[in-house]
């Protein structure tokens, strides 16, 4: 029995977390949807007002990463090469009260790791970075192994961006998701704040934060 075979019969809880994506609905208001810590990352008024307000709109970056994710997301698995490759699975972590769905899990030599992809090309920002991470971490407690590197695809260049689990990153995904819980348990609005990211923001229309904050100065002034 080759390495990797063992190490997929070992993970047959795995069964259990396919079988239950019905479970996400229950879970869901106990943990968080690790999608949330990158938006948080981006902006954390954005993730309030995405999963405090319920609020969201589409624009051209939002609509091309969906159409990733729909092409990619068909669930199944298989080989490619000596690499055990699995897609859309369900990830979760009881330690860190996490859930989501993850791209592509792939073991190669007995080692896990998850493949996240993202439209266009390397981001200047460091969010995409924690939400492979906190991949991770959900695959270390699933697998009962460590999980040393990540990858993010980035669509428009073909390339695979290789990510470091260090523990500055792993210390920098536990305060965010630390940060995202009491954001969602208190659901006190983070002000908006204008940033070279609000360009490329689809909640720009509604969020209006230039707005938001001269008026904010306004109210101050009174
Ligand atoms: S427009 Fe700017 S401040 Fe408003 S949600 Fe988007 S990134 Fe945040």
């Amino acid at each position: 029995m080759t390495q990797n075979q063992n190490s997929i019969n070992s993970v047959s809880s795995w069964s259990y977390v396919l079988s239950s994506a019905t479970s996400y609905l229950s879970l869901q208001e106990e943990y968080i949807p690790i999608a949330a810590l990158n938006h948080y990352a981006y902006c954390p008024h954005r993730c309030w007002r995405m999963f405090c307000a319920g609020e969201f709109f589409d624009n051209q970056y939002t609509i091309e990463g969906s159409s990733l994710h729909e092409r990619i997301h068909t669930v199944g698995d298989g080989n490619r090469g000596q690499t055990w490759q699995i897609r859309a699975i369900w990830l979760k972590s009881d330690q860190y009260r996490l859930i989501g769905r993850a791209d592509l899990i792939e073991l190669d030599n007995g080692e896990w790791y998850p493949v996240e992809y993202k439209r266009g090309h390397k981001g200047e920002w460091d969010n995409d970075q924690l939400q492979v991470c906190a991949q991770a971490l959900c695959l270390e407690e699933m697998t009962g192994k460590s999980v040393n590197n990540a990858y993010l695809y980035y669509a428009h260049s073909h390339q695979r961006q290789l990510v470091e689990i260090t523990e500055q990153l792993r210390q920098s995904t536990i305060a965010t998701i630390e940060a995202v819980q009491q954001l969602l348990r208190s659901g006190k609005m983070p002000k908006p704040t204008k940033t070279k990211r609000c360009d490329k923001c689809s909640l720009y229309s509604s969020c209006l934060p230039q707005a938001s904050e001269k008026l904010g100065r306004y109210l101050e002034a009174r």
